[in-house]
């Protein structure tokens, strides 16, 4: 029962070396706990050692979890979202980081609407091009924010990416090197509603690169729920 704790402690340590490395402060790092693999006592666990954020794949799974665990943490989606499980992630969720399509956008603003709240929400970039995966092309993110921003029940917070697997580590930092450059570009836009307060990158294998880059938002599962 020890190492969900141990884990926790393992992964706050080098979240601190890789924030001296960046001269940056582990304070700026917030920690999401993905618990696709994690048994509902595991996530207690994890609460009680201190996990403030839940990461969610799946919003049917979500919803399972949220009425037993629903203390003052926070939910996330992670995953992907279809716009026919909108209604339900909006009730449970703090905010999603999958956002991809103008649709969806549009779905959750009006469900949004429906529901009394103001969504927070993070763009999913998909720097590396990769088929298999969601988000939206790099240069096309300008343009999409330009559309999203006239939808009032949105706030749009920052960028989210999944970076290709790699044998080598240093081989992800490209794509996370170009999704906070990126964000430092819409920045200095000033586009109405929406900020870049958040870099939603790095998982297990790749956080510490991902933190050096400029990552201020972190998906651990495995190195927190997992074994190694
Ligand atoms: C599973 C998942 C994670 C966590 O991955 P680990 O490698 O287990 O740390 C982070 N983000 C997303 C979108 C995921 O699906």
């Amino acid at each position: 029962m020890e190492t969900i704790k141990n884990n926790l402690k393992i992964i706050k340590e080098k979240i601190k070396k890789a924030t001296l490395k960046a001269n940056r402060y582990p304070e700026e790092i917030k920690l999401v706990a993905v618990t696709k693999t994690a048994t509902i006592e595991q996530i207690k666990e994890a609460i009680s050692a201190g996990v403030k954020i839940i990461g969610e794949n799946k919003v049917q799974e979500a919803k399972e979890k949220y009425h037993i665990l629903s203390t003052d943490i926070e939910w996330h989606l992670v995953g992907h979202l279809q716009t026919n499980k909108v209604k339900y992630a909006i009730e449970i969720f703090d905010c999603i980081h999958s956002v991809d399509s103008i649709k969806l956008a549009e779905e959750i603003d009006k469900r949004s609407l429906q529901f009394g709240k103001t969504t927070n929400v993070l763009v999913e970039v998909n720097v590396s091009g990769e088929e298999t995966k969601y988000g939206i092309k790099p240069e096309k993110v300008e343009p999409f924010l330009k559309e999203t921003s006239e939808f009032s029940r949105i706030r749009v917070r920052g960028l989210m990416t999944i970076a290709p697997m790699a044998e080598d580590k240093e081989d992800v930092r490209p794509y996370f090197r170009k999704l906070r450059e990126l964000s430092e570009e819409i920045k200095s836009k000033n586009l109405k509603n929406v900020k870049m307060d958040y870099l939603s990158m790095g998982m297990t294998e790749d956080f510490e690169v991902a933190i050096e880059e400029g990552a201020n938002m972190i998906r651990i599962g495995r190195g927190i729920f997992g074994f190694h």
